[in-house]
């Protein structure tokens, strides 16, 4: 499983996208990111995005929790 914190992207948000690829990842970041914040996702914003997303079991992500 891959995951994505919207706090990772500097939001004030607790929302977590779960899924089993990047892609099935950024699409439900793209739909939160219009429905919850009203932004529309650049291509810019899209590679950032893309590079928060990381494996759900990994080090990074136990890191990320902690410093939540
Ligand atoms: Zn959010």
């Amino acid at each position: 499983m891959k995951d994505f914190h919207c706090r990772d992207a500097g939001m004030n948000c607790d929302w977590v996208a779960r899924g089993s690829s990047n892609q099935e990842v950024m699409d439900q970041a793209k739909q939160h990111a219009q429905q919850a914040h009203g932004m529309q996702v650049s291509p810019d914003l899209a590679r950032k995005v893309e590079g928060l997303i990381h494996d759900e079991s990994s080090e990074e992500h136990r890191r990320s929790m902690s410093r939540h």
